[in-house]
């Protein structure tokens, strides 16, 4: 089938390939930049709030965000894989730990003791020094350890596997936080808690759009809630939009979630005053400056 194609077809493919190959390194080539720039990679944050009557903040992701100068505003999808599967993965990544961490020292100062989420790369996981750079940016930001929390899925990478249960031991030695990211979807399975011990899940945001319509996405969210308790573990419910998701998911006894309905993501000057907001308001009044 493939010898019958016309020459025509296979040329232009491999050019495809070119291009494909050429936009990757002209991309690359503006991470680095980007990297060194300091104004170009950004963070927003989302917080997490507690379900039922208390109310409150139980943690605050950071989301990263590329201005970049011609394209305008990137999104992590549009940029995280290609930078995951090239060398700027470990500088990216510090990167991200130290703008996040400035962030949460500075909300630590007015007193609020939230935890921070960064998310990571599966393939950090494969970088021995991880550890060490991430104990030397808590060192520089005099932040607590337990208020650092690492969102990971599970990787592809079997063949490192040792590598990767050296690093997260080490994390974990260190009293970093671990939680499990999109959980229930791709590679983050029931699998994986049996090979890392983690202190959270987050239950992807897909199960959550379905669960008021769907009886078996219900379930599975019912069955991850429930799994979380047995297991002593956190759980968050991601990509919160309505009252009737937020309603049911306290109904099932979720103790945690995140999601536009409560607070979009927001730009770090505006996070202190969203944690203040939050500890008496259960939804934030959306701004205009409230960009996601
Ligand atoms: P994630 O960790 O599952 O992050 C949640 C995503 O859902 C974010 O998209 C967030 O803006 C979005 N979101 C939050 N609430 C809602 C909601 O109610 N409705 C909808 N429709 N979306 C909601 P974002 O910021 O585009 O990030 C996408 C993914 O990119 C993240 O998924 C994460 O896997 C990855 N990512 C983001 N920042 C970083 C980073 O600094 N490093 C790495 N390695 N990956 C990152
Ligand atoms: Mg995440
Ligand atoms: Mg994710
Ligand atoms: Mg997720």
């Amino acid at each position: 089938y493939q010898a019958k194609r016309g020459g025509s077809s296979v040329a232009w493919y491999d050019q495809s390939r070119d291009r494909a190959s050429t936009d990757r390194l002209s991309l690359l080539a503006e991470v680095r930049e980007a990297l060194a720039a300091d104004d170009q990679l950004t963070l927003v944050m989302q917080p997490a709030v507690r379900l039922g009557d208390s109310g409150g903040v139980t943690g605050v992701e950071a989301l990263v965000r590329w201005s970049h100068p011609r394209r305008g505003t990137l999104m992590p999808d549009e940029f995280v894989a290609v930078i995951e599967h090239s060398e700027l993965l470990g500088d990216f990544t510090r990167y991200v730990l130290d703008r996040a961490l400035t962030v949460a020292a500075a909300w630590a100062a007015e007193g609020i003791d939230a935890p921070v989420a960064v998310n990571l790369s599966p393939r950090s996981l494969l970088d021995r020094s991880l550890p060490r750079d991430i104990a030397g940016l808590l060192a520089k930001h005099g932040v607590a350890p337990e208020r650092l929390v690492l969102e990971i899925t599970e990787t592809v990478v079997m063949s490192e596997r040792a590598v990767i249960d050296q690093v997260l031991s080490a994390l974990r030695q260190m009293r970093v936080q671990l939680s499990v990211d999109d959980f229930g979807t791709g590679y983050s399975s029931l699998t994986f808690l049996t090979r890392v011990t983690v202190d959270e899940i987050k239950i992807d945001r897909s199960f959550v759009w379905r669960m008021v319509a769907s009886t078996e996405a219900a379930a599975i969210v019912r069955t991850t809630i429930d799994l979380a308790h047995r297991l002593g573990l956190r759980v968050i419910a991601e990509g919160v939009e309505t009252a009737e998701q937020r309603a049911e998911l306290t109904a099932l006894g979720c103790t945690s979630a995140q999601g536009f309905f409560f607070c979009p993501p927001v730009p770090p000057e505006r996070v202190i005053a969203v944690l203040h907001e939050l500890t008496t308001a259960e939804v934030i009044t959306l701004r205009q400056e409230d960009a996601s």
